[in-house]
């Protein structure tokens, strides 16, 4: 089986075709053989009959001859040797042709009275000896008549005087002629017959009797009769060397011991096996053009059903293999089984360039995310050490502003405002490199929604209409609101100003559930969950592939100088990912363009009230002893002037170290610590924990760049520790301590 399914399918056809030829092939010789030997045996059983009708012939003359002999001997004009006996015998071969000849000779074989006329000696004649020697009817020879000189055979039959003494025999000799008649009349069709003497002469054939009639037999043929039984058929060499189905049968007189004739008839064989034979060849004609018509039908409907239609898959596979995704073959194969592979085929390419899709996106947005991650950290990076030497320009800005009078003091004003613009822009680099600073509360979006709204509503152009579409119930999310609002109108801005001659912004909410399919379809980190879609939509010019490839990278503009905020979308793309969310965007040229937040969901906690915006001036408690614990020497000194101007009592530390050593010193008078999170030797947190080893409840404001690594997270619990992102002014420094002293 298994070297079979190894041929082509075009020979396993041809094969099945041979297979199923295979049984009626042999049907048909087998049932061409059986009528062969039906026909022969039908031959043999003619041949038997003919034989035993000849035979039979023979001896109901032969009966009718001796009736007659028997008659004749008992005559007395025979026994009495009476010449008028020659009439008597003249009329009887007159009325029977069988006859030849009616003679009666002496005992010493001198005819006295013949049918036929002249006087002769039969005394050599074998039935003559045999009726003398037997006294019984005796056989004798074939002999050519010495009167006729026709093909006769005699018989001798004894006659005895008044004393009962053999006084001689009366022979009749059978024209053997008389067979002729069974040549026209009762001769089966191609049978024919012939008469064998004892010495193997033929004295008589049916047909073309006379180049064999006076002949003898081939002596094999001779000896198989002499020995064999009295009535034999089989299948052989006849007298003229012919095959025949043949029957011999002996004739014999009762009483003696050799035949005096051998009957053979016989049908040739060849005649008789030749109806059967055309009819085996015309079957296995008939046999063999079916099998050419099912192989030709097995190689054209094989061909075009199957083997084309596998060519075609097999070409398919080929080309799905060389990579060509879009090769389909379901409307070429159609139907049956290969239709249900064809159909199979197409579904598993429409899978594979799924995939391929699927697989050429996430490396697009692996890298995308790599790209995002490298720019964050050299933003970040720069962004914090920036920051640093920004706090320390602001404050001593701020102090000179304050000391100088005059021009002077303006002069450092402007470089304090200088200064406070570059924090800005560093805060949106921190916050795209997800470090600025940020909070963590329940927000409900459809009021951060409802604020931009209302921002942009008192100071966008009239042309651009604004819409809302607020679906998500509830819509709350956790995060820093002013991170998000900020995010929301960074949007809003730029669909404004994809829109020069107006348009329409929607803003829309809704609740989705991203699955994991979903969530690996994003650059971002998320996890499947329910979450908060924000939409932002407009009607304006759309982006091109250009834009899209670089959007959300910082200071990419397709604005003038100026124009733009230059950080927008970087920043709000640095939001969603600390917010553990995603952004994605739908746009067509000149159809707009759609920005989705995704944010994950949360249910069940009440917004925080926004009240921080709104809070007064806490009351400042002079004068503090105040612990400063940061590497940067700049912002060392700067703070510590921003602290002495007002009117605070001021410890410097270099490192974590010499503040835990300081404090412990003089734990008891200290009475805030403002403490830098990152210095080189001890972190922040160490420093905290010593501290608190001593004062448990000295207030600690922790001081840093960023508001995301994982010290800032792990004191964000704490109590007595707040919090004061780097650069600050006077007033956000005075505002921390008045809050560290008045919570604690
Ligand atoms: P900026 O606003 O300073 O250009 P952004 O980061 O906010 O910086 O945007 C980067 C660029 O992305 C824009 O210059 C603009 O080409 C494109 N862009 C952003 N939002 C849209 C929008 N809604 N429609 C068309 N283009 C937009």
């Amino acid at each position: 089986m298994k070297s079979l399914s190894a041929l082509s399918i075009r020979v396993q056809l041809t094969l099945l075709a041979a297979i199923f030829v295979l049984p009626a092939a042999g049907i048909i010789v087998w049932s061409g053989l059986r009528s062969r030997e039906e026909k022969i045996q039908e031959a043999r059983v003619e041949t038997q009959k003919l034989a035993a009708a000849i035979a039979a012939a023979y001896e109901s003359r032969l009966a009718a001859a001796q009736q007659l002999m028997t008659a004749l001997a008992n005559l007395p004009a025979v026994k009495a040797r009476d010449p008028a006996v020659q009439h008597l015998l003249r009329d009887m071969v007159a009325l029977n042709p069988d006859y030849a000849n009616i003679s009666i000779a002496d005992a010493a074989g001198d005819v006295w009275a013949s049918a036929n006329p002249g006087r002769f000696n039969i005394a050599d004649r074998r039935h003559f000896q045999g009726a003398l020697a037997t006294g019984r009817l005796a056989s004798g020879e074939s002999v050519t008549g010495r009167v006729t000189s026709r093909p006769t055979f005699f018989f001798g039959y004894p006659f005895r005087d008044a004393r009962g003494e053999i006084a001689g025999v009366i022979s009749v000799g059978f024209d053997l002629r008389f067979v002729r008649l069974l040549e026209s009349s009762r001769l089966p069709p191609r049978s024919s017959f012939s008469l064998t003497d004892r010495n193997g002469i033929v004295v008589a054939r049916a047909i073309d009797a006379e180049p064999y009639v006076g002949r003898p037999i081939s002596p094999a043929l001779l000896a198989a009769m002499v020995d064999g039984p009295d009535e034999a058929t089989n299948i052989g060499p006849s007298l003229t060397g012919e095959y025949r189905v043949q029957t011999y049968r002996k004739l014999r007189l009762a009483g003696e011991q050799t035949p005096f004739l051998y009957v053979r008839a016989g049908i040739p064989y060849a005649g008789v096996i030749a109806g059967a034979n055309r009819a085996l060849a015309r079957n296995v004609a008939l046999l063999l053009s079916f099998f050419l018509a099912a192989l030709a039908f097995a190689s054209v409907v094989g061909k075009r059903t199957i083997v084309d239609r596998i060519a075609r898959l097999e070409s398919a596979s080929h080309r799905l293999a060389g990579g060509d995704l879009g090769v389909r073959v379901g409307e070429l194969v159609r139907g049956g089984e290969l239709g249900r592979l064809g159909r199979s085929f197409d579904r598993m390419a429409e899978q594979l360039a799924r995939r391929e899709k699927a697989l050429q996106e996430s490396e697009r947005n692996l890298l995308q995310a790599q790209k995002m991650e490298t720019v964050g950290r050299l933003a970040g990076g720069i962004a914090h050490d920036f920051n640093n030497q920004l706090t320390a320009i602001l404050s001593n800005s701020e102090h000179l502003a304050r000391a100088l009078p005059g021009d002077e003091g303006a002069i450092a004003g402007d470089i304090r405002d200088a200064a406070l613009r570059s924090a800005r822009l560093v805060n949106q680099l921190l916050a795209f490199a997800r470090k600025g600073p940020s909070r963590v509360v329940a927000v409900d979006l459809h009021r951060t929604v409802d604020e931009v709204v209302g921002l942009l509503s008192r100071s966008i152009d009239k042309r651009i209409q604004l819409r809302t579409r607020l679906e998500a119930a509830p819509a709350l999310v956790r995060g820093d609101p002013d991170r998000l609002h900020t995010a929301l109108v960074n949007l809003a801005l730029n669909a404004r100003d994809a829109m020069p001659d107006g348009g329409t912004i929607t803003f829309e909410t809704r609740r989705v559930e991203l699955d994991a399919a979903a969530c690996a379809a994003v650059p971002f980190d998320v996890s499947p969950g329910p979450y908060l879609e924000v939409r932002v939509v407009d009607t304006g010019i759309g982006l091109s592939e250009e834009v899209r490839a670089h959007l959300f990278e910082p200071f990419f503009t397709t604005k003038g100088v100026g124009m733009g905020s230059v950080l927008g979308l970087a920043e709000v793309y640095g939001t969603v990912k600390t917010h553990q969310g995603a952004i994605t965007v739908e746009s067509a040229a000149d159809r707009g363009t759609s920005f989705a937040l995704l944010l994950p969901a949360v249910d069940g906690v009440s917004p925080e009230p926004r009240s921080e915006r709104t809070q007064g001036r806490p009351t400042p408690t002079y004068p503090l002893r105040v612990l400063i614990a940061d590497d940067e020497q700049n912002v060392r000194i700067s703070l510590g002037l921003l602290l002495r101007t007002g009117g605070h009592e001021v410890i410097e530390c270099a490192n974590g170290a010499q503040a835990v050593r300081t404090h412990k010193a003089d734990a008891r008078r200290i009475d805030v610590v403002i403490l830098d999170m990152m210095m080189p030797d001890m972190s922040g947190r160490e420093v905290l924990a010593k501290i608190r080893e001593v004062t448990p409840d000295v207030p600690v404001i922790v001081s840093s760049g960023f508001s995301k690594g994982p010290d800032v997270e792990a004191l964000r619990g704490e109590s007595a520790v707040f919090y004061l992102a780097k650069p600050y002014t006077t007033e956000q420094l005075e505002r921390a301590l008045a809050k560290a002293c008045n919570e604690t």
